[in-house]
């Protein structure tokens, strides 16, 4: 492998509903960074139905150029045609970082694209740097249950390719009417070409914002007891308007799902405001809600370890605190 033959930082851009992936707009910002340090063109890669006109965000958010694959095939995401829509960019433009957003979809595509390069792929990192003389990315991640960081290189084959969390890299100030290329692609593909069909698209019917979306999070642990404890996060966050989160602990005893799971092994948040209610503030925990701007903890335990990492701690019993907060955020708010 001739690694002079790679060139170039590429993101993923995640599309949906015409809109592109706040996630995406992230790792344009981290992409645009690392092509500086290494003097080379930051690129995406957009595909989908309809979305040309999408790459003049990309634009305005950093890339100098946007390889599109625009076609009705890509109109609902399916591995088989976003992977070779991606592999056939791959091998014919070799970029020498790719990195993806670690999205459901992002996270399908990434693992799917690896399976046919021969390369690695680092999942789930939180911090992007690269070697300015090698290109060489430092890609870091959460390791051993949190509790160091470990770099994970690619050292002998290209692309050097990883997903990154959403909401830890900052996207750049959007700059309307920064303009870039737009490189129209197409591969020969059709419908009968394709095992998988969509047969119809179910949207959630949950009317609760999405905790990595949310500026407020009412998150509640394993203290509230139970599934009936725990409705009282429930009507805490109908009254802020805010997301339910939870912990780990709380989504395998099967009082929520998971996508509501906050942490390590779930989502990574930065809210304004997160409320942590009956958590004890395990590391792996607190490396998913550490970055939110204001800290607000409840247990009963003085000692917990949630406490060390809050901007307000209240020591008492949730069941009785959050009945009371309610009454007084709804008096407050009207
Ligand atoms: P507990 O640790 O049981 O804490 C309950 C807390 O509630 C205690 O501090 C207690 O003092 C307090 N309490 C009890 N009664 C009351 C009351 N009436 N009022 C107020 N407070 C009360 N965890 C995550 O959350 N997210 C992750 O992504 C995650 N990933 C993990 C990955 C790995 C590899 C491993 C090993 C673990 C992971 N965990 C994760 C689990 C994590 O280590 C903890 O076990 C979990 O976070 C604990 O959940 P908890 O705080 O709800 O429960």
């Amino acid at each position: 492998m001739n690694f002079e033959d790679y060139r170039g930082v590429w993101v993923f851009i995640e599309e949906k509903d015409g809109i592109i992936a706040e996630v995406a707009l992230e790792l344009l910002g981290a992409g645009r960074r690392l092509a500086d340090k290494r003097k080379t063109q930051l690129s995406g890669v957009l595909i989908g139905d309809q979305v040309t006109g999408l790459a003049q965000t990309a634009f305005e958010y950093g890339a100098d150029c946007v390889y599109v694959y625009d076609d009705p095939i890509y109109r609902f995401y399916r591995t088989e045609t976003y992977m070779r829509a991606m592999l056939a960019c791959v091998e014919k433009y070799k970029p020498e970082i790719l990195l993806y957003g670690a999205t459901s979809t992002g996270k399908d595509l990434a693992s799917a694209v690896a399976t046919d390069l021969p390369t690695g792929l680092t999942a789930d990192t939180t911090q992007l740097d690269v070697e300015e003389d090698t290109g060489l990315l430092l890609a870091s991640r959460p390791a051993f249950g949190g509790n160091i960081m470990a770099t994970i290189l690619c050292k002998k084959y290209r692309p050097q390719m990883a997903t990154v969390r959403p909401k830890v890299m900052k996207a750049l100030q959007r700059v309307p009417g920064r303009i870039g290329e737009i490189v129209e692609e197409s591969i020969p593909i059709t419908e009968e070409d394709i095992r998988t069909k969509v047969l119809e698209i179910v949207r959630a019917t949950t009317q609760r914002a999405r905790i990595d979306e949310a500026d407020i999070i009412v998150s509640g642990g394993k203290g509230l007891g139970g599934p009936a404890g725990f409705q009282l996060i429930h009507q805490l966050a109908e009254t802020l308007g805010a997301a339910v989160g939870a912990s780990r602990d709380v989504v395998e005893a099967g009082w929520i799902g998971h996508h509501h799971q906050v942490g390590q092994t779930g989502v990574t948040v930065t809210p304004k405001i997160y409320f942590a209610v009956g958590i004890s503030g395990a590391i792996q925990h607190i490396v998913g809600m550490q970055n939110s701007g204001l800290i607000i903890a409840i247990n009963k335990d003085p000692a917990a370890p949630i406490f060390q990492s809050c901007h307000y701690g209240i020591v008492g019993d949730a069941l009785e605190i959050v009945p009371m907060l309610i009454e007084g955020f709804k008096a407050a708010l009207g």
